[in-house]
């Protein structure tokens, strides 16, 4: 690997293609052998998170998912507001939730947290930030609108703020 220069556009370079850094819950979620979430049935097997049928002698281990839903500790928080969501709450829960589906079949450890309803707002946790991503583009893609989504990076976590 190249060594990092530290001045103008190779210190924006190095930042760019700097590593992903990992997920704290995969990667104190990673059991040592084949286990199944006792809470959601998922199963770890060749090392990942899968859906499927357990292996034989899969231990009982708590998902990295189930996790962060235990520890309220959310990977993305997507916030959806304006007067059309007041007028469309319950559309835009539906499709929330048919993302979520559709998202957690490939994704088994992303999945949706919460949907809070406050007046203005739906305020959406996920437990990761591809599930957030996925569901601000999804509502774009819909009924257009302005989405701003914003990754920090510290904290491994996406913001999204969806407004029309
Ligand atoms: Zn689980």
């Amino acid at each position: 690997m190249k060594t990092p220069h530290r001045h103008g556009s190779e210190v924006r370079h190095e930042q760019l293609y700097a590593p992903r850094r990992e997920d704290p819950y995969v990667e104190a979620g990673k059991p040592a052998r084949d286990a199944r979430c006792p809470h959601c049935g998922v199963v770890f097997h060749d090392g990942r998170w899968a859906w499927g049928p357990a292996p034989r002698d899969a231990i009982a281990t708590a998902c990295p998912a189930c996790l962060r839903i235990h520890d309220a500790f959310p990977g993305g928080y997507v916030t959806l507001r304006g007067p059309f969501v007041q007028a469309h709450r319950e559309e835009l829960k539906q499709l929330v939730r048919a993302r979520e589906d559709h998202e957690k079949a490939e994704h088994p450890l992303e999945r949706v947290m919460g949907i809070g309803d406050k007046p203005e707002a739906l305020e959406i946790t996920t437990t990761g930030t591809h599930l957030a991503r996925a569901i601000g583009n999804a509502v774009r893609a819909a009924y257009d609108g302005t989405l701003k989504v914003r990754y920090e990076a510290d904290e491994n976590l996406v913001r999204a703020t969806w407004t029309r």
